[in-house]
């Protein structure tokens, strides 16, 4: 008999059938034990009544702790009330005995938590998180796709920074110096829209700021897009399209996920095209109108994001930032003092999701600016090169992975929303 996947039993109900899985949890009454049961994919009780199975498998139940891996046998019943399946036992086989589990149904602290992730990220919260997050990842990719990105894989090893010097992290390579642990793949991807047009790449990147906040991981996945022929409002647009059908994705396809996670889904549902555009400037004045003490030129903190987004449904973007505060690559507006960028807001206190802007195409600007920013000129020349062979207006954008999947899931702190998270203080397991 073949192994099913508890994710398809309502479509087995009345057949007999096999599963593979662990206990999470158990409870018997005397004739009957109730056995919880995750396979990976989904969830199920499974009965085993004393008057149905033989003495050998009666005795073997009592075996049964927290985690016992198990092979059983029986048919699918729908339950009497609930919309629910459930497997009523006929053959069992225990695979291992655990032993004594160390994550039990009492509350543990986040720290005891993290230090036992390798366990923890079986717990009904964490699988939830992990396949929320799958599905985001999915819905990047089926979007990007069908829009004709081509997937191009940046380096990890770079030579050169690409978000500011101060949060790199450094190892010594071979004989050549100096390398660095990518901060994005942007750069990279700037010379592949010359071959192929829209490109994205998909991986972790590194950041050694020493941000402790619950929206800051050392290494965190980041799916950066580049387009060539795309300007500041085209590169908006393309962000906004790709986020809303991210959240249609998850809305329909995690519901069971989002109910676990006690996700209060009417903010998502809420959530409409266009999402609201501000300047820098006016994200500034509505800020100190509502009380922040955010000066003019000052990038916004993390409580100035919770602030702004307070009466808004949908995300929101704050575009055009003053030139000085933001990178060296961004192109300015016909002022030469604004960048045209943008940062993506999510609402209910996610933070920021997405950074992106228009590339800065003229030969000479750029590297006027590399100077500026007292960058090293040699490091840049690949890159300025490329505004020498059919240079033309480009733009693109990076987005967080675990900031989007905190929001979906609701999840405040995003070290849940990756498998293994590195912070500051965290390197293990
Ligand atoms: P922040 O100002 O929040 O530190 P940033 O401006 O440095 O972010 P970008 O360099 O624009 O961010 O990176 C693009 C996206 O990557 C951000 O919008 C955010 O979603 C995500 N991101 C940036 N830094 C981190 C981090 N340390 N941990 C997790 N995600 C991050």
């Amino acid at each position: 008999m073949d192994i099913i996947s508890l994710k398809n039993a309502s479509s087995h109900a009345g057949k007999a059938i096999k599963i593979a899985g662990w206990v999470f949890n158990f409870r018997s009454s005397g004739s009957i034990y109730f056995l919880q049961i995750r396979d990976g994919s989904g969830y199920i009780q499974a009965i085993v009544s004393k008057d149905v199975v033989s003495s050998k498998i009666w005795d073997l139940c009592a075996k049964i702790t927290q985690e016992t891996s198990v092979i059983l046998e029986g048919e699918i019943t729908k339950h009497p009330k609930k919309e629910e399946y459930e497997l009523q036992v006929k053959e069992l086989e225990i695979v291992q005995v655990a032993e004594e589990y160390p994550i039990s149904k009492k509350e543990h602290g986040p720290d005891f938590l993290l230090d036992n992730r390798h366990l923890w990220l079986r717990s009904k919260k964490q699988w939830a998180i992990q396949k929320v997050r799958n599905t985001v990842i999915n819905g990047i990719y089926e979007f990007l796709n069908n829009d004709g990105f081509n997937k191009i894989d940046s380096p990890i090893l770079t030579p050169n920074a690409c978000e500011g010097t101060t949060t790199l992290f450094e190892l010594e390579y071979f004989d050549l110096g100096k390398a660095y642990l990518s901060q994005s793949g942007q750069l990279y991807l700037e010379a592949a829209i010359y071959s192929l047009g829209k490109v994205f790449d998909f991986g972790p990147v590194f950041r050694a700021e020493k941000s402790k906040t619950r929206r800051h991981l050392t290494e965190f996945w980041m799916m950066d897009a580049e387009m060539a022929f795309y300007d500041h409002e085209m590169n908006m647009k393309m962000q906004e399209e790709l986020i809303y059908s991210i959240i249609q994705k998850v809305l329909k396809e995690c519901i069971q996920e989002l109910e676990i996670l006690e996700r209060d889904i009417e903010p998502l549902k809420k959530i409409k095209l266009p999402f609201t555009r501000l300047t820098h400037n006016e994200a500034v004045k509505k800020l100190q109108k509502l009380g922040s003490d955010i000066k003019d030129n000052e990038d916004l903190g993390g409580d100035d994001e919770t602030l702004l987004t307070k009466d808004s449904d949908s995300p929101v973007f704050v575009d055009k930032w003053p030139a000085e505060i933001k990178s060296f690559y961004m192109k300015r507006d016909e002022s030469d003092k604004l960048a045209l960028c943008d940062d993506l807001i999510a609402p209910e206190g996610f933070g920021e999701i997405i950074g992106g802007s228009q590339r800065e195409d003229d030969y000479n600007t750029l590297e006027k600016r590399i100077k500026e920013h007292k960058l090293p000129a040699k490091d840049f020349e690949w890159y300025l090169d490329l505004r020498k062979y059919g240079s033309v207006p480009h733009s693109g954008f990076g987005i967080g992975l675990e900031r989007l999947v905190g929001w979906m899931c609701g999840t405040k702190h995003i070290r849940e929303t990756i498998p293994f998270p590195r912070l500051i203080t965290r390197l293990k397991p």
